[in-house]
């Protein structure tokens, strides 16, 4: 034997993997160090042919491992596979065998030499990964809001399942998520999004923005939507990872909030009939502008070639809705001016309170004055006209608020309720303004000292409140500002009207 071919057996025998040969009767003819060791012998021990070994091979395995080895010496084709095999020791591993004919001068297979290397760590790694991988798929589809991820290009490779569900659509490819993605915006968000997605694309800021997405049932739902891009090593954008959650029912609460505001706002420009008959010919003339531009648009979807009938029934349903609006606003009016009698019903004068301050919160943090509340926690709660008593509060709030001048350091409005005899309550509005320059005349209907005061606003509030068998009155502080008080009983009309 040549230094050479010592040297190449050396390297097979302590190569860290099996190197066997087989003649054609799948006999092996040589098995390496390692193989001898794993099997715990030696071909002539219980390994003597590919049979023996397929014996050896795991039960699961063996059908496609025989199979593949037969193909393989059937056409002379190299074979491959993965499979278990059992050791000396019992215990079975994961390996893969590779293996090819050796044929001699003229093509003619002698003999076939094969390895096989040890893919146990490889496989549980592999096992572990897909576990894992199986356990984030399941997270992502459990949270509780939308997931979803895009590529660089602003492509949507993923979404979650709860996602797809609200959606209603299939979304488990990634052809059927880019078919549905254009279709999923409102009409009159979808622009928006793609320009402001287009701009975070391409300047990598994050993206956050409202918008409506089309649910399963038809509807559209406000949504607040966020991505961040992920960047590698070197700072590059290889994905962007976005999450978005159903916000409607706070739009909705929002929206009521901003209808109670408006109704307010109206009740107290009651007295004022220039003011009333614009904010009226306003409130009437947005729902009109709408309808206009809605029948444009119906006219414009059912023309189409062919007509988009979806759009033209969703632009219908605003119509409808907006010319619904107009009624509302007309019916209002007519109460307004009908002097509708409204029925009195149990509040809780301290959350009265809060929700103005709440409503007025815009107001009083543009003029920096400071709000204290002292609301007494065991007021009883008293039957009112609820629109009604809110306009009191907003009168004298703003009122007290005009009253202290912007240079005076020390702004301060002070809220306080308490029980009043018997069962009542007691309201007071304090400030640190100027103090009324003439107590007595303020209820004079037209009387004010501001250039743009209308001088209706404390007659106003006496009479809703004696209208609820209550008293309203004003003093000067003893050291600085004006407080306005009022009372309001426990018993009062079921059914009442301000002379306003
Ligand atoms: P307007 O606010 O339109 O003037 P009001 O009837 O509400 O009408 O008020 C009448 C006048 O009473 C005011 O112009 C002002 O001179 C005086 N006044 C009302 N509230 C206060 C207050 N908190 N402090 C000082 N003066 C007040």
């Amino acid at each position: 034997m040549s230094n050479t071919e010592s040297l190449a057996l050396q390297l097979i025998e302590n190569i860290p993997g099996h190197v066997w040969s087989t003649d054609l009767d799948g006999r092996f003819t040589y098995v390496n160090s390692s193989m001898r060791a794993f099997f715990g012998g030696t071909p002539d021990n219980g390994l003597g042919t590919m049979e023996d070994w397929l014996q050896r091979v795991h039960p699961v395995d063996r059908h496609h491992v025989a199979a593949g080895w037969q193909h393989s010496l059937a056409i002379g084709d190299p074979f491959a596979s993965e499979h278990r095999t059992c050791g000396g020791d019992g215990a079975y591993r994961w390996f893969r065998t590779s293996s090819r004919p050796f044929r001699d001068s003229h093509g003619v297979i002698e003999a076939w030499h094969g390895q096989t290397i040890d893919i146990e760590d490889q496989k549980k790694a592999e096992e572990e990964l897909r576990d894992r991988s199986v356990e984030l798929s399941v997270l992502i589809d459990m949270v509780p809001s939308h997931l979803w991820r895009l590529t660089p290009d602003g492509t949507t490779t993923l979404v979650n399942k709860r996602m797809a569900d609200f959606l209603g659509r299939d979304l488990s490819d990634k052809s059927s998520i880019e078919s549905v993605m254009d279709t999923i915006f409102h009409p009159e968000d979808a622009d928006v999004v793609e320009t402001e997605l287009g701009r975070c694309l391409a300047t990598g800021e994050r993206f956050s923005m409202r918008y409506r997405l089309l649910r399963a049932d038809g509807m559209y739902r406000w949504m607040s939507g966020r991505a961040e891009p992920m960047r590698d090593q070197g700072g590059s954008i290889t994905a962007w990872f976005g999450l978005c959650h159903d916000i409607e029912d706070e739009m909705q609460a929002a929206a009521a909030l901003r209808r109670s505001a408006s109704k307010l706002a109206l009740a107290s420009q009651a007295a004022n009939l220039s003011q009333l008959s614009a904010s009226i010919a306003h409130e009437i003339y947005q729902p009109l502008a709408a309808i206009i531009t809605n029948s444009d648009a119906c006219q414009r979807w059912l023309a189409a070639d062919p007509p988009n009938i979806e759009r033209g029934k969703f632009t219908a349903k605003r119509i409808a809705q907006d010319a619904l609006a107009a009624v509302d606003v007309v019916g209002r009016i007519r109460a307004l001016f009908q002097r509708k009698p409204q029925p009195r019903l149990i509040e809780d004068m301290n959350q009265l309170v809060v929700e103005v301050l709440d409503l007025m919160s815009d107001e009083i943090a543009g003029t920096s004055t400071r709000v204290d509340t002292d609301l007494a926690v065991n007021l009883p709660q008293i039957p009112i006209d609820r629109v009604q008593v809110q306009q009191v509060l907003v009168n004298l709030i703003r009122n007290a608020i005009q009253a202290m001048d912007s240079t005076n350091p020390l702004r301060s409005l002070s809220i306080t309720s308490y029980p009043s005899d018997p069962d009542g309550v007691r309201v007071e509005v304090r400030d640190t303004g100027g103090g009324f320059a003439d107590p007595n005349r303020v209820f004079e209907p037209f009387f004010t000292t501001k250039s743009n005061g209308m001088g209706m606003g404390l007659p106003i509030c006496r009479s809703i409140v004696e209208s609820h068998g209550g008293k309203l009155w004003v003093a000067n502080n003893e050291v600085a500002g004006a407080t306005v008080a009022f009372t309001l009983p426990a018993a009062s009309a079921e059914y009442g009207t301000a002379d306003v």
